[in-house]
């Protein structure tokens, strides 16, 4: 019977029969040309030596396990000196050479192994009736084909942790393609001077400041540029002030508290809720942010299934969560956010400038002022009203301003502050703002540390290298000893920093792929499964 057209990777074939059982379809081909031609010799032949049957595994139809059984003819070779005596016919635009799995089963196992891992992707083939063991799922992860890459010409080189802070690879991301082109299991200079060498196209390294990047560069890319980047630059200098202000954190405190008492002046202090955290250290809320990954990749996962037709049982199983998450995911826009604690809030706070107004009036009666604010439509209790005027009692007596508002719980960290140094000017609220010009007054290290870098930040921004040299004096002669030791390490580094002061390369997006590494890793990648690691960065 001849085959429809829809099935192209059938071309050529015919089929005999279709025969179904409780695991599937199997579709019973031969070839329909008579002869086949030698593979040695390229003659054709017609005489049948034997016949045998191979088993193909192929896509699932709607759901149903497909098998080809297919009928192989082995010919014998007509020319009398062709050292390949008998040949077996393939079928090559429809499986290799002994292979087990259609090439179109192949890629799309490969690509849910590729996205997925070994065992989630096994877990999801299954449930998409592509039956494929953990094992044979990793060996096709392995085989999958590295996309091609066009020869690199400036490439950006970065550590990746395999296990925090402990041992280190190496990722080289093609920074103008912005993508991975390779992992290195290591952070050794002469791996990377090595890889280096086998691209000899590369004009430009990006690095870090330390020195095993600059040593692999200089001795693997000796004619290369190199570039400090400005991701680093900025993450360095972060960390000089974050160790200076370890050292004025009374300051800190001092100057939170003194906004708060002025309240007039200023809304609302900065409160740690309103500081985002910095972007470059993952210290804090890691917990947090594995929450996060495990819901991206719970609604990839979800998401992925959904489109290639899962029902959502078969989902919640693959998945591993109930039919109600899955549902919910369903319903989410986009991927989820991640989730911050918002600024404490109480529903007190709108009453907060009244019963203050009311205080300064003279009202001491608890009970009364409660009475008063319901009377406008603030659903309060009355404990509520009575701990802020306990409050107002309690800094009455102690002879400070009445202020109902509640103190700023916590003072900025070093780490807050040191990130609002870093923000650009106008993008400072006005309490931020405010905060800061309380610094200044306070101190005058502060004040030429956040004179240094806004300086140095807005250097970087606007690529003005050239102002580098004037910099460098300024910070080394400077009252804070932390920019002073950041100065003089730029210093050594000289050539490097220039470039990455001007020229456009920067690491930003090594750092992405940084990130994804840990969220591929967290699926379990040791190094034993290097290779895995790796094919599934390339591919993503
Ligand atoms: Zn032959």
């Amino acid at each position: 019977m001849r085959l429809p057209p829809f099935l192209p990777h059938l071309k050529g074939l015919r089929l005999a029969e279709i025969t179904t059982t409780d695991e599937g379809a199997t579709l019973h081909l031969f070839a329909a040309r008579r002869t086949a031609a030698c593979p040695s010799c390229g003659r054709r032949s017609r005489r049948v030596h034997s016949r045998c049957d191979r088993t193909i595994a192929d896509l699932p139809w709607s759901g149903v396990t497909v098998r080809l059984r297919l009928r192989v003819r082995r010919f014998l070779c007509p020319v009398a000196a062709c050292p390949q005596r008998i040949f077996a016919e393939q079928v090559p635009h429809l499986v290799e050479r002994y292979g087990r799995r259609t090439h179109r089963l192949r890629a799309a196992l490969q690509q849910i192994g590729l996205a997925l891992g070994g065992a989630t992707g096994a877990r999801l083939a299954a449930a998409l009736g592509l039956p494929v063991g953990r094992t044979a799922l990793l060996g096709l992860i392995r085989a999958a084909p590295s996309p091609p890459s066009e020869p690199p010409r400036a490439v950006g080189v970065d550590e990746f942790a395999w296990r925090r802070g402990q041992r280190f690879g190496t990722i080289i991301v093609d920074l103008e393609r912005r993508r991975p082109i390779d992992l290195l299991p290591d952070r050794d200079a002469d791996q990377v001077a090595a890889w280096l060498r086998r691209h000899p196209t590369i004009t430009t390294v990006a690095r870090d400041r330390s020195g095993l990047y600059a040593d692999a560069a200089t001795r693997g890319a000796p004619a290369a540029q190199q570039v400090v980047d400005r991701w680093h630059m900025l993450h360095n200098l972060g960390e000089a002030l974050e160790q200076f202000l370890l050292h004025k954190r009374a300051l800190l405190s001092d100057a939170a508290s003194a906004l708060a008492a002025s309240s007039a002046a200023v809304p609302d202090s900065p409160t740690p809720a309103e500081l985002p955290a910095l972007p470059w250290q993952e210290r804090a809320g890691e917990a947090g942010r594995q929450r996060h990954a495990a819901q991206l990749a719970r609604y990839e996962a979800i998401h992925r299934l959904r489109a290639a037709g899962a029902d959502i049982a078969p989902i919640a199983r693959t998945v591993g969560v109930s039919r109600e998450t899955v549902y919910r995911y369903l319903r989410l826009p986009g991927p989820p956010a991640r989730m911050r604690l918002p600024a404490r809030r109480s529903a007190l706070d709108p009453c907060l400038p009244y019963l203050e107004r009311r205080w300064a009036e003279g009202c001491r009666n608890g009970k009364r002022l409660w009475r008063e604010i319901r009377e406008q439509d603030f659903a309060l209790s009355y404990s509520g009203v009575a701990r802020v005027v306990a409050r107002l009692r309690r800094a009455e007596r102690a002879g400070q301003p009445a202020v109902a508002r509640r103190a700023t719980t916590r003072p900025p960290t070093p780490r807050q502050v040191a990130l609002l140094f870093l923000r650009r000017p106008e993008k400072r609220t006005p309490a931020q703002q405010a905060y800061i010009a309380q610094l200044r007054e306070a101190d005058e290290a502060i004040a030429s540390a956040d004179g240094l870098t806004q300086e140095f930040a807005a250097m970087l921004r606007e690529r003005r290298g050239e102002r580098l040299d004037a910099w460098l004096t300024e910070a080394e002669a400077g009252p804070v000893p932390a920019l002073r030791r950041f100065a003089t390490g730029l210093r050594g580094d000289l050539d490097a920093v220039r470039a990455g002061l001007s020229e456009p390369w920067s690491n930003g997006p090594t750092e992405g792929y940084v990130h994804k590494l840990k969220l591929l890793k967290r699926q379990g990648y040791g190094r034993a499964d290097f290779d895995l690691l790796r094919q599934r960065v390339l591919a993503a």
